[in-house]
């Protein structure tokens, strides 16, 4: 990495007569006394000197106390001063592409409210799928006289729930959406096959026992293999219900396998005219088996358990590139030490973007038992093969990685003109790929981006030391940009007292990059905000991005919003 350079000759200051506009923008954040009710706010503000193409980088970590809702108020902006506009400096960067969301604001944002957990615009999609297949169900057929038409609607939608459920999902490809992102479509094409199943077998059952053939029809093989199907498809239903996957994923996961290979199995040999859902079904899911299988590398990782973080730390030095920021893998790790879980994969975002010197890096908090297992094998506590050597300094043990999965899709985070990212807990992993991979292509010259804000909310001040190094590694390559310091950190690094206030910061980025508009021919790009971590700052983040007016938007050349959520 090259040395740092001295702040450009030329700084203007930005001042836009932009309406609501918060005064504080034009001053430092005020200090505040480190109380003990007080949330505090390291703010590590930093210009990169050696590109010249990164004005700012700010990373700021915001400690709040468990189960305190996000507060606002005071401020973690700083003035904001830009240098010559060189656009050289982004030669090789990526053309940018606005998205339906930015072209179509503000009619997109009609669409953006959420209600029980899903946007407008999922639940107007999940609406018109449950309209067009109660049509289907219902038109010009009364299902108690009937009920072959439930029967037929049920299998063939099982093709369907297949290809939004499996990992290498061929709509996720066409529509740039990871399989987590379709999941919700998933599971309520896997409730409709439910309830047309239900028809098709209770309208039988009524139909038999008005004739009074119940009994025999019911030992026919048709029949037998009928029920055994709606077998499968009642424990798929039942033990994919949110509550039983959140008592026991394990339970969810090995029932959701017997489930849909016993409906295969049964269907086949339901009615002849199932086979070809079947086999269509059936390819779905091998052909997915086989993605990924050719996705899965059997590696070596050093694992080391950082307490301040109660997480355990991957480092797979063997994979360095293939994958991009936001992207998740899925973990199995090969060790005695394991357990059962030897078997299980999970899901975790790469911490480190591709092409980095350290590899793959994941960190996986401790949740429940796999995550905790894996803490303990990395602390030394279980007694492992004499070749998983390294108690202490990180512990050698052979993992399988499958992927990369999901990420952002069709948003090139090097083609916008500012980021802001703001994660929650180990959403920082989410942060860190970002951030790295921004500053892997302004050191290459391939990115737009000219700002660049990391905010960081977690419960214990402490996490912030294991992230120190990478933090100053950044800060090594950095001219620090002035601001009030409190406590002495590693060089270039100021620690700030003061809550976070998320709106006063995406406007901070959102009036530097307007000024571009007079600056460079091209006008500005964009600015993207990312934001991973709990439903709640996921929620808080939305809630700011849609705050920001029709003008702004158009003066930075739209706001775009990306989120990685842990779960479905
Ligand atoms: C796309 C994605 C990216 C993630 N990235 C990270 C990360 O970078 N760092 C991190 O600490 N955590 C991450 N997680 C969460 C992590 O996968 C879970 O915390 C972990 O799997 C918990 O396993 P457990 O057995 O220890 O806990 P459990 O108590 O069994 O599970 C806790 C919760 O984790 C989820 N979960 C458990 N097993 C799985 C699985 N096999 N597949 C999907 N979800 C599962 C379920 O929602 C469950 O309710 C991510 C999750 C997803 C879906």
């Amino acid at each position: 990495m090259s040395s740092p350079k001295p702040a450009p000759p030329l700084c203007l200051l930005i001042f836009f007569p932009m309406r609501n506009w918060p005064l504080s923008l034009l001053s430092f954040s005020p200090q505040r006394q480190l109380g003990k009710k007080d949330p505090y706010c390291f703010i590590l503000r930093q210009r990169l000197g050696v590109p010249g193409n990164i004005w700012r980088v700010s990373i700021a970590a915001h400690f709040i106390e468990k189960d305190a809702a996000l507060h606002q108020g005071g401020t973690a902006s700083t003035l904001v001063r830009i240098p010559r506009y060189n656009p050289q400096d982004s030669r090789g960067a990526p053309p940018h592409l606005r998205s339906w969301d930015a072209m179509l604001y503000p009619v997109s944002s009609l669409l953006s409210p959420r209600f029980f957990g899903y946007s407008l615009s999922q639940l107007l999609i999940l609406f018109s799928y449950a309209v067009l297949f109660g049509v289907l169900l219902l038109i010009y057929s009364d299902p108690t006289r009937n009920p072959k038409r439930a029967g037929w609607i049920a299998m063939s939608q099982m093709p369907v729930v297949f290809i939004l459920g499996t990992k290498n999902s061929i709509v996720g490809l066409l529509t740039a959406r990871g399989y987590q992102n379709l999941n919700y479509i998933h599971r309520w094409v896997g409730q409709l096959i439910f309830i047309a199943s239900l028809f098709h077998v209770v309208s039988f059952l009524v139909l038999w026992t008005r004739a009074g053939t119940l009994q025999h029809s019911m030992i026919r093989p048709v029949s037998i293999w009928g029920t055994v199907a709606f077998g499968g498809i009642a424990l798929l239903s039942v033990c994919s219900l949110p509550a039983i996957r959140r008592w026991s994923y394990t339970f969810f996961f090995h029932c959701h396998w017997v489930g849909y290979i016993t409906l295969l199995i049964s269907i086949w040999n339901h009615v002849p005219e199932a086979i070809p859902y079947a086999i269509a079904t059936a390819g779905i899911y091998v052909l997915d088996l086989f993605l990924r299988t050719i996705k899965s590398h059997i590696t070596q990782a050093t694992i080391h358990f950082v307490p301040e973080m109660t997480c355990t730390r991957v480092s797979i030095r063997n994979v360095s590139r293939g994958w991009r920021a936001g992207q998740h893998v899925r973990l199995t790790v090969l060790s005695m030490g394991m357990g059962l879980g030897v078997i299980e994969s999970h899901p975790f975002t790469i911490a480190s973007a591709s092409g980095d010197d350290e590899g793959l890096i994941l960190y996986c908090k401790k949740t429940g038992d796999w995550t905790a297992k894996l803490g303990t094998l990395a602390e030394g506590g279980i007694t492992a093969k004499s070749s998983e050597a390294g108690f202490g300094a990180g512990r050698n043990v052979s993992v399988i990685v499958q992927g990369p999965y999901g990420g952002p899709g069709h948003v090139v985070f090097s083609s916008y003109s500012a980021a802001m990212v703001v994660c929650g807990g180990s959403g920082i992993t989410f942060g860190l790929a970002t951030v790295k991979e921004i500053m892997r292509d302004a050191f290459d010259r391939r990115s737009h981006v000219r700002l660049v804000d990391l905010i960081w909310v977690v419960c214990d001040p402490s996490s912030l030391t294991p992230l120190l190094p990478t933090f100053t590694k950044l800060c090594e390559q950095a001219a620090c940009v002035s601001s009030a310091p409190v406590f002495a950190l590693p060089d270039g690094i100021v620690m700030q007292a003061g809550r976070p206030e998320l709106r006063d910061t995406l406007y901070a980025s959102l009036s530097c990059v307007s000024a571009l508009k007079n600056k460079s021919r091209s006008g500005p790009h964009g600015v993207i905000v990312g934001v991973c971590g709990p439903k709640g700052l996921v929620a808080q983040v939305r809630k700011v991005e849609r705050g920001v007016g029709k003008s702004v938007r158009k003066a930075v050349g739209g706001i775009e919003l990306v989120d990685e959520v842990f779960g479905w």
